[in-house]
């Protein structure tokens, strides 16, 4: 079973390994992404994206209809 997982070359969307640099088709660097990166930037997608709910029922309760 081959649990190795695969990363997509941006800009011929070939399936490199994680740990290459560089993709093996065109060259081109891999946009590698740690996973802490990876998380912090999901955590903060998932901040904004709670703020905006709220923000938005704040205005739906407080707007008169
Ligand atoms: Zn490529």
């Amino acid at each position: 079973m081959n649990t190795e997982k695969t990363v997509p070359c941006l800009y011929c969307q070939s399936k490199n390994k994680v740990n290459d640099k560089q993709c093996y088709h065109c060259g081109m660097p891999l946009a590698l992404k740690h996973p802490e990166n990876k998380s912090s930037r999901l955590r903060f997608f998932v901040q904004a994206f709670v703020l905006i709910a709220f923000f938005c029922l704040v205005m739906v309760a407080y707007l008169p209809r």
